[in-house]
């Protein structure tokens, strides 16, 4: 049964129309979009797409084939954070946020369903946030351009969901078009598309979902954001964006040792995304592999945002041939990426696989994606 036929048998009328947001993977750039910095991710070949109307009164219905059966009804009026709790948040988060932008918004009845795996790191939270955003912004005729419906998404991603994120889920899943990855300074918001040509040059980027879950790291990640905070006070500037690496030998001097190496990674995150940027633009792909195992390395050591799961996969992933590889998205669990020649795809999966097995982890998921084009309307 297609969406729309779902919709009409869940609520008893024609949808107004069908719009999807993809998830996302990041190329390179963690844990920098909360300290004003860079980041380069694509959205993927993978959406959660909405079933939408308007209703006439302040009436959210919603349901997801995420959870099947379940019609969450939640009233618009008075809405506070903390009002909703389990996964209803994120799309009635969105009607929410809209509101406290000064948006009046009518009631909607939604339905949802996705193919982003959810809790792997690939962002499942932002594709239904920019999903619903999308709709919202059509039906209700707002006029919101993408980088105001990002930060319509973080809102109810950060106050709604208390998830204290920065921009980057969003913006990949709004602001991406086919064949190209997001470079997105997140002090300014300005994006700009940068090629990634991966059939091209006969590559292929592989994720690799660990199934260990980050959903019990809120706790890691807030900590980290902390930290960030007291680097950015000790060596006096508004954010880590404005330090550089030449500012690295002070840095050590006046921080405590864990809170330098947190500091360390976020600088020399940034200038990997700057030079990723430089050699896509000048050579493509194929040239940034070094910068995601370095990448890699600064967030094991120096962050301490991966696990053993994440580990292995990367260390595998390149013994069996990747030409680089990293965790992307928060950390503590979720997936990897892995940069592979097609004809060495085979290998990496099946050795990653094996290794898993051996250690007695869950066996992972692999597969490819593609950069994908952005929340839109489909029918
Ligand atoms: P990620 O964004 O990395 O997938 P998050 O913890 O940020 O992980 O978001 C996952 C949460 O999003 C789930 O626990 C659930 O509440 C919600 N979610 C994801 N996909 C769906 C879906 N198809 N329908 C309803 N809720 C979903
Ligand atoms: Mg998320």
């Amino acid at each position: 049964m297609n969406l729309a036929t779902r919709f009409e048998a869940r609520f008893g009328r024609t949808p107004a129309g069908i719009w999807r947001a993809p998830g996302r993977v990041n190329v390179i750039g963690e844990h920098t979009d909360y300290n004003d910095g860079f980041v380069l991710p694509f959205a993927i070949d993978r959406f959660t797409t909405v079933a939408a109307s308007i209703r006439t009164d302040r009436t959210v219905r919603v349901s997801s084939t995420f959870a099947p059966g379940d019609v969450v009804e939640v009233d618009l009026e008075g809405l506070q954070p903390g009002d909703i709790s389990g996964w209803a948040v994120y799309p009635v988060g969105v009607l929410w946020s809209l509101e406290q932008a000064g948006h009046r918004v009518l009631g909607m009845d939604l339905l949802l369903d996705s193919d982003v795996p959810v809790g792997a790191g690939l962002s499942s939270s932002a594709a239904i946030e920019c999903a619903v955003a999308v709709a919202a912004n059509e039906l209700f005729d707002l006029g919101l351009t993408g980088p105001e419906l990002v930060l319509i998404g973080q809102r109810a991603e950060n106050e709604m969901v208390g998830a204290p994120t920065g921009i980057l889920d969003q913006s990949a899943s709004l602001l991406s078009s086919q064949g190209h990855a997001v470079f997105l300074d997140c002090r300014s918001q300005e994006s700009r598309l940068v090629p990634f040509p991966l059939m091209e040059d006969g590559l292929t980027m592989l994720v690799i979902d660990t199934r260990i879950s980050h959903s019990h790291a809120t706790g890691g990640y807030a900590s980290r954001r902390r930290s960030c905070e007291v680097g950015a006070d000790v060596m006096a500037v508004a954010a880590l964006r404005d330090l550089s690496e030449s500012d690295l030998s002070e840095a050590a001097g006046l921080l405590d040792e864990e809170t330098f190496r947190r500091v360390r990674h976020i600088v020399t995150e940034n200038a990997r995304v700057l030079a990723a940027v430089k050699l896509l633009e000048s050579q493509g792909p194929r040239a940034i592999a070094p910068l995601l195992d370095a990448s890699h390395a600064s967030m094991r050591d120096d962050f301490e945002i991966s696990c053993p799961e994440l580990d292995l996969a990367v260390d595998i992933a390149r013994d069996a041939g990747a030409l680089g590889a990293r965790m992307t998205g928060g950390g503590f669990g979720g997936s990897a990426i892995a940069l592979t020649n097609n004809d060495d795809v085979g290998r990496v999966t099946e050795s990653v696989t094996s290794a898993f097995a051996s250690a007695g982890y869950t066996a992972p998921a692999i597969f490819a994606v593609v950069p994908a084009e952005g929340a839109g309307r489909v029918e």
